[in-house]
């Protein structure tokens, strides 16, 4: 599944230490992470990296909403330095000994190497100006963010201990992957057992807020991603089950134009308000109050 690559890199292939003058320019070469200049999906433009950066990885000229990892997002979201985790010692195993191209179990290894993740999720406590919150962030890098049985375990532990003290539940999805098709079956209950844990919560009187970024795809979209009293989206993000090329030859009719982004979606009531990145922290914190400012009971 090398195309982990394309949609996740996008951003750090995109790059190039050329001036922006020159347009044509040659594929970056792996291995050069840090260039000046990032060509913008969204406008065509070549934009000084520092500038993007600076508007926490959105093009200034376009308001494209570039890759953040889990770590970054966190450091967005969360008051400095609040930030806990927890089950970061469920790690991932290879039940079923599973070999695509590359042995999973290897897969697994190198994914962790390269992304300093033990897996494609980060969940812990943490504050949203002052708020305390539990709070989950999938990372598209990481087998495209894909849930297998640690994502599912560590989202399900997350949603029970926002249940039990009380917390509001936060979940920002990053997820192109859907179910990991790596772990067959396992990576399948996952979608039952996080969506059981959420009926818990929701019984209880809990928040969950639920953010989708691109991508929320497949056996994510389909389970919790969707299951939030409030759902967010970035803007133009990519929000699915199958690809729209599944779709079209499995029902044969012509989709709509845009029909998996966000604003599509809010069109047609899926999703409750597209948050621009720069404003997530406020709006999580004003949602938070408008209900009541409880995570349950
Ligand atoms: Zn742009």
């Amino acid at each position: 599944m090398e195309t982990v690559q394309t949609a996740l890199s996008a951003p750090i292939d995109a790059i190039t230490e050329n001036p922006p003058s020159s347009k044509k320019q040659p594929p970056a070469k792996r291995g050069v992470p840090e260039g000046l200049w990032l060509k913008c999906e969204g406008c065509s433009g070549t934009i000084y990296r520092k500038d993007a950066e600076a508007m926490q990885n959105v093009c200034p000229q376009c308001g494209h909403h570039w890759y953040v990892s889990a770590v970054q997002r966190i450091a967005q979201l969360m008051d400095e330095g609040t930030f806990e985790e927890w089950d970061a010692s469920i790690r991932p195993t290879d039940p079923l000994g599973f070999k695509d191209r590359k042995a999973y179990a290897e897969r697994i290894v190198a994914e962790q190497k390269r992304t300093g993740l033990t897996d494609a999720v980060l969940t812990g406590t943490g504050m949203i100006r002052a708020r305390r919150v539990a709070c989950g962030v999938t990372d598209s890098s990481f087998i495209m963010g894909s849930m297998g049985s640690v994502v599912g375990e560590r989202l399900a532990r997350l949603t029970e201990r926002a249940t039990a003290e009380k917390l509001p539940l936060i979940i920002i999805s990053a997820s192109g992957g859907g179910a990991r098709m790596h772990e067959g079956i396992l990576s399948l209950m996952q979608m039952a057992k996080v969506s059981a844990a959420l009926a818990a919560h929701s019984k209880a009187g809990g928040l969950f807020i639920s953010v989708l970024t691109n991508p929320t795809m497949g056996g994510v979209a389909a389970s919790f991603a969707s299951l939030g009293d409030l759902v967010f989206a970035e803007p133009r993000a990519l929000i699915g089950f199958a690809g729209p090329r599944t779709i079209k030859a499995t029902i044969r009719i012509e989709l709509p134009k845009g029909f998996q982004t966000s604003e599509f979606l809010l069109e047609h009531g899926f999703i409750d308000r597209i948050v621009h990145r720069k404003d997530l922290k406020s709006e999580i914190a004003r949602a938070i109050d408008y209900c009541g400012g409880r995570g349950a009971g």
